[in-house]
């Protein structure tokens, strides 16, 4: 395409299209490269369109851009149906034999591919060529959306530099969820020596969601280094919104529980719960085949679950003490401008 910009800003590719690339800007100077992925759930489709907003306005900055900015979308085929997948869930096959598997199965024979398959093999294509054109490091942002309500959080493995990154945005960050959940996107980007953090923005139908979306992106663009805060004072007015509204929240906590489920069990949660709402041990937050089901330890909520489709009915999260609100923004302050 011409002048370093394709995607969105031409029309000439909707999330519809086969690649799944909602858009693609190539700073002049050489940099870091940002992919940000949307709707790997097909029924979390604030990312996408979060991304399809603003590509246009990244690729006007392109002159001041450095390296490149590559926005995909994820379950293309899910995202057409409204649903979180048609055949396997494609936030938890990024295993690197999984990965192996899809690859030679798709040499092999390419009728057997299930919905997912395909759609793995795409993604595939992209990160193929993210380490084909990178002439920097590379950073992920992988946008996602809850079926409960209650506010935005990233996650982000136990490595220094991806929770930096997950910081940049100031919601809190919930640490420990991998250890639960096999073959997410993001762990295979860790698996890739990426820096990645993934970003829930909220409830996969509130209008707030797309918004947060947008700001998350902005501020990676930032903490990815491809444009200066004068240059995107989307990412400064972001991090001032987001800091505000989430200053009640703590700044770092941690997963203590996961209670996992099946169809069979007919897990539902009950009405009215949010995520980083307060539970104590033995509060029933659900019921199941079994009857109603308890949360085992005290601490906070995330996730419950409020859709058809998915493997985790809740989680409990607690407070990593050290980490305040004032001492993560104390620690962000080096790279914030002071004042506006
Ligand atoms: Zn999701």
């Amino acid at each position: 395409m011409t002048d370093g910009v394709e995607g969105a800003s031409g029309g000439r590719e909707t999330w519809q299209s086969r690649s799944g690339v909602i858009g693609r800007v190539t700073g002049v100077d050489p940099g870091p490269l940002l992919l940000c992925i949307g709707g790997l759930h097909g029924n979390e489709p604030a990312g996408v369109r979060a991304l399809e907003a603003i590509v246009a306005t990244i690729a006007s900055r392109r002159r001041r851009l450095r390296g490149e900015f590559i926005a995909v979308a994820g379950n293309l085929q899910a995202l057409a149906s409204g649903r979180r997948f048609l055949t396997y869930d494609l936030n938890r096959v990024w295993t690197p034999a999984r990965v192996a598997a899809a690859r030679s199965l798709d040499a092999a024979n390419g009728s057997a591919l299930d919905h997912e398959d395909l759609e793995l093999l795409r993604i595939l294509d992209v990160l193929d060529e993210v380490a084909e054109r990178r002439r920097g490091p590379v950073y992920v942002l992988d946008i996602h959306t809850t079926s409960g309500g209650g506010g935005a959080f990233t996650t982000a493995s136990n490595l220094p530099h991806n929770k930096r990154f997950a910081m940049a945005i100031p919601v809190p960050l919930v640490m420990k969820l991998d250890q639960h959940l096999e073959g997410t996107f993001n762990s295979y980007m860790d698996h890739l020596g990426y820096t990645a953090a993934v970003f829930e923005c909220g409830q996969h139908e509130e209008a707030e969601s797309r918004v947060r979306a947008a700001s998350a992106v902005w501020l990676a663009i930032h903490a990815a280094g491809l444009l200066d805060w004068q240059d995107a004072p989307e990412a400064a007015a972001a991090f001032r919104a987001l800091r505000r509204a989430y200053r009640g929240l703590p700044r770092v906590l941690e997963s203590t529980y996961r209670h996992p489920i099946e169809p069979a069990d007919r897990y539902r949660t009950r009405p009215g719960f949010r995520n980083f709402q307060r539970v104590r041990a033995g509060d029933v937050v659900g019921d199941d085949r079994r009857g109603e089901v308890a949360v085992p330890k005290t601490g906070r909520l995330l996730m419950p679950l409020y859709q058809e489709q998915g493997e985790d009915g809740f989680f409990v999260v607690r407070e990593v003490a050290g980490v305040t609100s004032e001492t993560a923004v104390v620690a962000l302050a080096g790279t914030f401008p002071s004042r506006g």
